[in-house]
């Protein structure tokens, strides 16, 4: 790809060249991603079915796969305007010390005290919630990211927030826990005997460190009881990727200004969301047969749902209160094993990225935590930022990537999401340090026995 204008480390935007509306990627694909199913009557939710669960404008826009582009409400944008435009970073370092032909960009998310890219559909959902009249809302968070970034969206529009915490960061991450706090949340660790789902898990499980989906049965269950509230989530539903697609869109301006063409895009995928927003307007002129790209997708070895798992109609939470979606599943009580310390934690994939998947438009690759730690040490001592373990999913195979080009002789334009900062990660970066840390790596006699148990439709793969 040729490039003419001097690129400087970092490309910024105006705030003036902002993005003005989001971009859905469904409207542009021929194949729609398959709709969440009633699990009692196995029908498609309706908008009626949903918006007891979760926000009206918020699920006009979960079922919406026609319209391109939906505008983002000014005080939407005023609150970006806070923490964006995200800078977009040409990592010379990074070159020089591989040694590559190859340039290598990543888009920075980490720049907001929540620490990650969450905040930018935090503040989306916090507003339509605000909008409707509620009077607060519940969630589940793993890592503590998402909790902070609701907390921030919600102290900011003066919306209750209640967070329901895998135990396990609970415990591990108390200075998560505080910030959530200071913001306003209430913050109880999942699973907890506040709610019936809760008690019903401590009963089976009572040693059991929770899990996301644990507690995502635990919000919607608090959200369903109480006047005045709804149940928000922070990745996999294509809302989420709606609103991240600032992300991708930010990054294409940006490039367009200095005329560069990303070949290879790489996102670490949990629940899809930073990399399905990262993507989104690039996958868009694929989809339109505009241009080519590749994309990667990076997931942990010990919570492989796209490269182990199966396509097929799932339960997205434990207690099964959620609608089924058709995604690229472990099964819905598949639970990483404890040693797992690098985020990317859920059982599932964003229906969204699942059909892009399914339909070969979208590479994936599984690597192992200590690989993972490995590239976020060398880049943090490299380009001075201290990654997430997640964003260092992405940065591994940024890296490999590199190297491959090296080998080949290859100028390729390098493209990956840095979607945050691992400061509060450091028991994970300590493990590390210590060289006490290992990676579990499921069995296909686990995978299977945790597929059996996947619900039990017409047409489900086994
Ligand atoms: C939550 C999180 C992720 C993974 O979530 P996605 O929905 O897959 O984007 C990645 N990086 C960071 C820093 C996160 O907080």
């Amino acid at each position: 790809m040729k490039t003419t204008k001097e690129i400087p480390y970092k490309i910024y935007l105006e705030e003036s060249e902002m993005p003005t509306h989001y971009y859905n990627v469904r409207a542009d694909m021929k194949k729609k991603p398959a709709p969440l199913l009633n699990p009692a009557t196995l029908q498609p939710m309706t908008a009626e079915e949903l918006g007891q669960v979760f926000c009206k404008e918020l699920v006009a826009q979960e079922l919406d796969d026609s319209t391109a582009y939906i505008p983002i409400p000014d005080e939407i944008r005023s609150f970006y305007k806070m923490y964006r435009p995200a800078p977009l970073v040409r990592a010379y370092e990074l070159e020089r010390k591989l040694n590559t032909p190859a340039h290598i960009y990543y888009k920075f998310e980490g720049n907001n005290t929540s620490g990650s890219h969450k905040l930018n559909s935090a503040i989306a959902q916090a507003y339509y919630a605000k909008k409707q009249g509620l009077r607060g809302v519940t969630t589940e968070t793993g890592a503590g990211q998402w909790g902070t970034a609701l907390s921030m969206a919600c102290a900011y529009l003066e919306l209750d927030c209640r967070v329901y915490m895998v135990k396990v960061s609970y415990e591990q991450k108390p200075f998560r826990r505080e910030v959530m706090r200071t913001y306003g949340a209430t913050v109880t660790p999942s699973p907890s005997n506040t709610t019936e789902i809760g008690k019903h898990i401590l009963q089976q499980h009572p040693d059991t460190t929770g899990s996301l989906g644990c507690a995502i049965s635990e919000a919607v269950e608090d959200a369903t009881r109480r006047e005045g509230y709804r149940y928000v989530l922070g990745s996999v539903l294509n809302q989420v990727l709606l609103h991240q697609s600032i992300i991708g869109l930010e990054t294409k301006s940006a490039m367009d200004k200095y005329d560069i063409v990303p070949d290879i895009i790489i996102g670490c995928a949990g629940g899809g969301s930073n990399l399905g927003g990262l993507i989104a307007p690039f996958m868009g002129a694929q989809l339109r047969g505009e241009a080519q790209y590749r994309f990667i997708a990076v997931e942990p070895a010990s919570c492989p749902s796209l490269t182990r798992g199966v396509y097929a109609y799932d339960f997205c939470d434990t207690g099964n209160v959620c609608p089924l979606a058709k995604m690229y599943t472990l099964g819905s009580d598949f639970i990483p094993s404890a040693n797992h310390a690098g985020g990317l934690r859920y059982h599932g994939m964003s229906p969204t990225l699942s059909e892009l998947y399914d339909q070969g438009l979208l590479e994936a690759r599984a690597v192992e935590q200590t690989s993972v730690f490995e590239a976020a040490e060398y880049f943090a001592r490299v380009e001075g930022i201290l990654p997430a373990p997640e964003s260092s999913h992405a940065i591994k195979v940024a890296i490999d990537e590199a190297i491959r080009c090296r080998e080949n002789g290859e100028q390729k334009n390098i493209l990956f999401g840095l979607t945050g900062t691992g400061y509060f990660d450091l028991v994970a970066y300590q493990h590390f340090n210590d060289h006490d840390m290992t990676d579990y790596i499921p069995t296909d006699e686990e995978l299977k026995a945790s597929f059996a148990k996947l619900p039990k439709l017409d047409n489900q793969p086994r």
